[in-house]
């Protein structure tokens, strides 16, 4: 799930966290993020709680992981030898993991386990959408970084036109396996930042990011077309109601689920087979507002890979981009501090984006890096510049505008973007 970032699920098995705590090296499950979520008992005697580094943690848990190598976990503590594990949610820190074999298989049997318990707890079982329990933390993710980037978020949820007679007719076990091909012709016309729950018996929900209600609209209406052309298996046509709502102002998770059972409350009291909007949204006022300064950087949905890392970091490079240029504008002091951020997002981007990109096995990682390092290098003078009162800050802007964003995020970068997105397939719409 993308993303977006899927949401921590919880482990609640007794059998996992036992093995997780009698573990016999040091062993700590970090979020994707590094932040620590659990530590067991060894690694709590051996290095605390307190005083572990959250850089360190961040570097690791974003790193391609499996060998081991050398890390400070605190900034007090000694240089030891740590390996990390990815699951689908988290990250497992082991350290000293040269346990001979049996250590090894030890290791190895709870890092499938925890993996499964992961999938199993936040995956509905019939279809293999994410269940309706997931569903609570990634809004509750996505919800506060839409509001923090500025960037519009939005439900599509959606129900199968008379299913009882779906089941009526040609039996239950027939029913079952149409929701699962509908599970699958929609992840197949949906971005993989575009998450699908299901959300109770024939309904389901597209949580669809970065997306106010008219492009949302756009998803819901290709959903309808896709599988009102596709004949089911044993089944034959079927089709689908679709309400989409955007999120707006500051209404709770409750109050937007509430509008978006209503847009489909009133497609299906209008005919059924159709998409119904809830015509309002954040994506209207924050469009008014940036509107206010012509030199802005405009974020557009083309600039997304898919990867819910490097695109939240490519928003917020946006952001932090808008900031310096309204402070530029207003000659405010505050111009070489929002620089700085500027620039340190920047490193930190490009170090977490190559990180990822060597974790996925990208072919021109180098010729990657090498632009990176060259971005760097021109940023750095420009700054000098800046500094010495050499160059203007439309030097700045220019920079980013045109070598930043224009040559290397629209150009450069998208060259690794296959490597994360779903093609929208065009490619009629009757195939499954
Ligand atoms: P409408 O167009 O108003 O949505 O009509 P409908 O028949 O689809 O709606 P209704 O809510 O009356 O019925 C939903 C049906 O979905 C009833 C239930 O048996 C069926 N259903 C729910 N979950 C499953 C499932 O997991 N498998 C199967 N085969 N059927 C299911
Ligand atoms: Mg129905
Ligand atoms: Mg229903």
């Amino acid at each position: 799930m993308a993303s977006t970032t899927p949401g921590p699920t919880t482990l609640a098995s007794a059998e996992m966290l036992d093995a997780f705590m009698a573990f016999p090296a040091p062993l700590a499950f970090l979020r994707q993020d590094g932040h620590p979520e659990l530590l067991n008992v060894i690694f709590r005697e051996r290095f605390g709680a307190a005083d572990l580094d959250a850089d360190v943690l961040r570097a690791l848990a974003l790193g391609a992981g499996g060998e081991p190598r050398n890390a400070r976990l605190s900034p007090t503590g000694p240089t030891v030898s740590v390996r990390t594990l990815h699951t689908p949610h988290r990250i497992m820190l082991i350290v000293d993991a040269d346990g001979g074999k049996e250590g090894s298989a030890k290791l190895e049997r709870l890092h499938v386990r925890v993996a499964e318990l992961e999938r199993l707890s936040a995956t509905d079982h019939l279809t293999g959408a994410w269940n309706r329990a997931h569903l609570d933390g990634v809004i509750a993710a996505e919800l506060s970084r839409s509001l923090a980037s500025r960037q519009p978020l939005s439900l599509v949820l959606f129900d199968i036109d008379h299913f009882k007679r779906v089941n009526d007719r040609f039996g239950h076990a027939v029913g079952d396996s149409v929701l699962c091909e509908l599970v699958r012709l929609v992840r197949g016309r949906t971005r993989a930042s575009d998450l699908l729950f299901r959300w109770g018996g024939e309904e389901f929900v597209v949580l669809v990011a970065s997306a106010g209600y008219r492009r949302a609209e756009t998803v819901a209406e290709n959903l309808r077309l896709a599988v009102a052309g596709h004949a089911f298996e044993g089944a034959g046509p079927v089709t689908i109601s679709l309400g989409v709502a955007e999120h707006t102002d500051d209404e709770t998770a409750q109050a937007w689920f509430r509008r978006l059972d209503a847009a489909l409350y009133e497609a299906k009291e209008s005919g059924r087979n159709r998409v119904n909007v809830s015509r309002r949204g954040n994506s209207d006022a924050w469009a008014a507002a940036g509107g206010a300064s012509a030199l802005h950087l405009v974020w557009m949905e083309g600039y997304e890979c898919g990867e819910p890392t490097i695109d939240a970091e490519h928003r917020e490079l946006f952001r932090l981009a808008n900031s310096l240029i309204d402070a530029a504008v207003q000659q405010q002091p505050a111009v070489a501090a929002e620089l700085d951020a500027l620039l340190e997002h920047v490193r930190r981007h490009f170090a977490d984006e190559e990180a990822i990109l060597e974790r996925v096995g990208y072919a021109q990682l180098e010729e990657h890096r090498r632009a990176h390092a060259g971005l760097l290098r021109r940023a750095a003078a420009l700054k000098d510049e800046v500094r010495s009162g050499k160059a203007r800050l439309g030097a700045v802007v220019e920079f980013l505008a045109q070598d930043v964003v224009a040559r290397h995020l629209v150009a450069v970068d998208r060259a690794f973007f296959p490597l994360f997105s779903v093609q929208f397939s065009s490619a009629g719409l009757a195939d499954g």
